[in-house]
Parts: structure tokens; C-alpha cells; sequence
């Protein structure tokens, strides 16, 4: 057997260890079994092993099935975040190294400085749009007040008019961030509720239809039954974001299809039109807050440039994620995959 511990110490095992004593990062070596072989004085302290040889398991320090996916890969690139044992308050981030052909290191990194100062950025950007909501309320009923009083003299319509799109404007945006903050806040869902996908589909197609400038079709297909594990409020979300978006970037002549079908793989949703489509290089950053093509024309057209941000949140509190297809001057498809465990097979 081709081990890393059987080839032999070419320094001294106590000088090897001193150096990874003294390292900030904690150090773990594990075994075929998932067994403690070493670890190094931080590992310790975070798991509050009494041994630094102490042949547990680590999988009983994380006994989560994303931990057990994670000790199973050996992608260096990919880390997990999980939270000490010993201390429930503080962040760790895990990273496994392969060594020889059966053992791994496992490195531990303390990212609690990091977590918390992200937290204090989104709580006090999530505490400013909830202050702003109430006067922001105000200003727009007082507006739109105005936009209808017959008594206002002529040369202040037009002002009046543009305050009242700006207010709307403002409104859509802190909405939108709202709904944000909110869906950033949770994880995963708890409270699991059968949805039907293809009701909330038919919904927004006919909101779709009723718009000032429907598409000139909108095709719905469904090959199988759309029941899923998820949560209502989101879904409708993810559909009217992407709906909205296929309607507000095709030119004229918009024709919007979407489709359902399941495979082994799971179920997928795709939504497609024949608008203005995008260059492969912006795709992958559509999903970011406020990333926007072409700024002139979201916001003209009602944008927030939060929209695909939502998507993205909402889609992976149901593990579900989405594939984004487009080219430029032909049309985007926007797929979300969910995955089988979201699937719920009608008796
Ligand atoms: P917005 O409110 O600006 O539409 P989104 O987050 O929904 O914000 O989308 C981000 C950007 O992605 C848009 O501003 C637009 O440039 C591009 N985009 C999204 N959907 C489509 C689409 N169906 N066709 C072309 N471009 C799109």
C-alpha cells in the first residue's frame, strides 16, 4: 500500500509537528476510515479532542450528509462552512487535501471575523430599507394624490408626473431588496408545502397577457405532473421574475415558451423567449445585484437589476439551480433544475 505515513520520516516527526502547532489554521489527518491519525493544537482546541491522536471518527464532529458529500470529493478548490463543536459561535471553513492514496488532510480555517462582519453589512442594509419604507409610503401616497388633482396648475403636471415614476421606482427597488434581505436571511426551507407549478405558471402567463404590451404568444407545455416540495411564495417568485424579464427584453412580436419535463436527473422548468438574448460574456454575472446590460433600458423598463438575484436565492433554498442559455439578437433560455427530492410523484 502506497501510504504517505509508510514512506518514512525524512525530518524529525517533532519538528513536523511543532510547525503545524504553531500554524493559525487547524490541521486534521485522517485515515482510509475517516479516523484521526493527528491533529494539530487549533483542531484540537475547535473540536475539543482531549488526544491529539484520538482515532475517532471525524464524521461525529459533523455529522451532516453535506459533510459526508464533502470528505467524500477530493476537489482542493471546494470548502465547506460549518460550525466548531465545541463553540457554537464560531465559523469554521473546512478544506480537504488528499494525501498518498487513502489518507487526507482536513484544514480548518476560523472565519468568524469574516461571517459576522458580513452579517453587520446585510443587517444594517436590511435595517436602513426597512426605515425607509414608512416615509418612502408617505411621499408616494401624497404624489399620487397630486398626479390626480384636477386643481394643480398646468406647469406642474409634468414634474409632478416624473415624481410619481421616481417614487414608483424607489418603491420597486426597496421591495425588491427586501425580499432579498428576507430570502438571504434563510437557508433552506423548513416548512415544506406542495406546489403546483404549473398553477403558478398559468397564472403569470395571464397576468403576462393582460399586460400594456403582451407577447404575441406565450406557450405552455408540460409533459409531466409539476407537484413539488417547496415553498409557494418563492416559486412564484422565480416564475414571475423570469416571466417578467422575457417580456420586458423582447422587442416586438415577443413569443415566450415554457416547458416542464422530469428525468432521472430531476425536474426541469425552462423559460424561453425570442428577445434581445445576451453575449456569453455576461451570463455568468446576470445573477449579481444590480448587474445590468444595459442600465438605460432595465430601468426604463420597470427593472430593479435585483430580479435574477431573487431567482438565484429562491432557487437554491429548494437545492435547485439554474442554467442560463442565450444569444445575442435570437432569445435566452433560463432552466431551472430541481433536484428529485423536490419531486413529488402523484399516486
Ligand atoms: P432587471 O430588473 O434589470 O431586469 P434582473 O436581475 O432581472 O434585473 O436581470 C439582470 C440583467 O440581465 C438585466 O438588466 C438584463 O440586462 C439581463 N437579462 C435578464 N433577463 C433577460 C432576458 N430574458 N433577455 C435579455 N436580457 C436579460
Amino acid at each position: 500500500m502506497n501510504s504517505f505515513f509508510s514512506r518514512g520520516p525524512k525530518y524529525s516527526e517533532e519538528t513536523i509537528k511543532e510547525a503545524l502547532n504553531a500554524l493559525r489554521d487547524g490541521v486534521i489527518l485522517i485515515d482510509k476510515n475517516n479516523k484521526i491519525i493527528w491533529s494539530n493544537e487549533n483542531a484540537s482546541k475547535w473540536l475539543n479532542l482531549n488526544d491529539p491522536f484520538s482515532q475517532e471518527n471525524i464524521r461525529a464532529y459533523f455529522p451532516t450528509s453535506e459533510f459526508d458529500e464533502f470528505l467524500s470529493q477530493s476537489d482542493q478548490n471546494s470548502s465547506l462552512e460549518a460550525i466548531s463543536p465545541l463553540n457554537k459561535s464560531i465559523f469554521l471553513s473546512l478544506q480537504i487535501i488528499p494525501l498518498g492514496e487513502t489518507e487526507k488532510i482536513l484544514v480548518l480555517r476560523d472565519i468568524t471575523t469574516p461571517i459576522r462582519l458580513e452579517k453587520v453589512r446585510t443587517d444594517f442594509a436590511a435595517n436602513a430599507s426597512h426605515e425607509l419604507r414608512s416615509p418612502l409610503t408617505v411621499i408616494a401616497g401624497y404624489i399620487e394624490l397630486m398626479v390626480e388633482d384636477e386643481s394643480i396648475p398646468n406647469n406642474w403636471k409634468k414634474p409632478i408626473e416624473d415624481l410619481a415614476k421616481q417614487s414608483e421606482r424607489m418603491k420597486s427597488v426597496l421591495s425588491d431588496l427586501l425580499v432579498l434581505f428576507q430570502l438571504e436571511s434563510e437557508s433552506r426551507i423548513t416548512d415544506e408545502e406542495i406546489v403546483d407549478l404549473q398553477a403558478i405558471v398559468m397564472a403569470v402567463r395571464k397576468d403576462c397577457m393582460l399586460a400594456k404590451k403582451p407577447p404575441k404568444e406565450f406557450k405552455v407545455d408540460f409533459k409531466d405532473s409539476a407537484v413539488i416540495l417547496g415553498d409557494e411564495v418563492k416559486t412564484q417568485s422565480i416564475v414571475n421574475n423570469i416571466v417578467e424579464n422575457a417580456l420586458r427584453y423582447c422587442d416586438k412580436d415577443g413569443e415566450i415558451s415554457v416547458n416542464w419535463f422530469i428525468d432521472k436527473a430531476g425536474g426541469h422548468l425552462s423559460i424561453k423567449d425570442n428577445g434581445i438574448g445576451m453575449e456569453e460574456k455576461h451570463l455568468n454575472r446576470i445573477t449579481e445585484r444590480f448587474y445590468r446590460i444595459d442600465k438605460g433600458r432595465s430601468r426604463k423598463l420597470g427593472g430593479t437589476g435585483l430580479g435574477l438575484a431573487i431567482v438565484k436565492y429562491a432557487l437554491q433554498a429548494h437545492e435547485a439551480t439554474l442554467e442560463i442559455k442565450s444569444e445575442l439578437g435570437i432569445g435566452s433560455e433560463f432552466i431551472c433544475h430541481f433536484p428529485v427530492s423536490r419531486i413529488q410523484i402523484e399516486q
